[in-house]
């Protein structure tokens, strides 16, 4: 199913995608959010009617470094022996549509297509793989947005990668879903129907697994409901200025798309 988080006349609901993109899609309204037995309100809209959210709220979004050798490749970096993780803050989280404001004290900014696992009720605390894999509620679309000249310039990277507006998720939560072969995709441009692809990986290539990520994770810190990780992007980061459109789809999720603007 697809569970999405949105806001209508009556104020902001959680619901169900449902439909094809063909025949229209709707979504209707559930009545709490979507982890355990969600009950439908009867209240339905068509989904071009309401504004879509980021699909969830999380206390924190954990980054993936390097988790495709082509993409530690183009930086000239080595692969890492074990997963290299990197927290996102709660506020740099925005949703479909929204725009990535650019700071002027960034001069290169970038994208970054990624594959998103979002926790469910149970959360995880040092589980192991098999634990991990039952602890995922479902997967979103992410673009880890990098400041890539203060991501080289700060010994960490909190900066570079913390910027309000820098992590845009959505447009939903698939909950079924096999993630182990899915084309992961980032097309940018100014004109919308004229869009040049920038990055085209597949999540088989991944270095570290999703159930493994999840699992290393959850040996650091408690992952809560709602938490999302970022699970690494692959070759093609290129930089996004002001008056662009950045889209980003993952294969039987859907399609992730941002403007770009000046903060200042
Ligand atoms: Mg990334």
């Amino acid at each position: 199913m697809r569970f999405a988080r949105f806001v209508h006349a009556g104020g902001v609901s959680f619901g169900i995608v449902e439909g094809e993109a063909q025949s229209g899609l709707t979504i209707a309204e559930i009545d709490s959010i979507p982890f355990q037995n969600v009950r439908p309100t009867g209240n339905r809209w068509a989904l071009a009617d309401v504004r879509l959210l980021a699909p969830i709220f999380s206390s924190k979004v954990i980054g993936i470094g390097r988790n495709y050798a082509d993409h530690a490749a183009e930086l000239g970096n080595e692969l890492p022996k074990e997963p290299l993780i990197f927290i996102k803050p709660s506020t740099s989280v925005i949703g479909p549509n929204d725009a990535i404001r650019i700071p002027s004290v960034a001069k290169q900014v970038e994208h970054e297509a990624e594959l998103a696992v979002v926790i469910g009720a149970s959360g995880a605390r040092r589980v192991d793989r098999a634990g991990a894999q039952k602890a995922i509620f479902g997967y979103t679309v992410g673009n880890d947005v990098t400041a890539r000249d203060l991501q080289r310039s700060d010994p960490q990277w909190t900066r570079a990668k913390g910027f309000d507006s820098f992590c845009p998720l959505g447009p939903w939560i698939e909950t079924d879903l096999d993630v182990s072969d899915l084309e992961v995709r980032c097309e940018v441009g100014r004109n919308p129907d004229a869009m040049e692809v920038r990055q085209l990986g597949r999540t088989k290539d991944m270095v570290f697994d999703v159930a493994t990520l999840v699992s290393y994770v959850s040996h650091v810190m408690t992952l809560l409901p709602g938490d999302v990780i970022l699970t690494g992007t692959p070759a093609g980061v290129s930089q996004i200025v002001p008056g662009e459109t950045v889209s980003v789809s993952v294969q039987g999720i859907g399609e992730l798309r941002n403007p770009v603007v000046s903060l200042d």
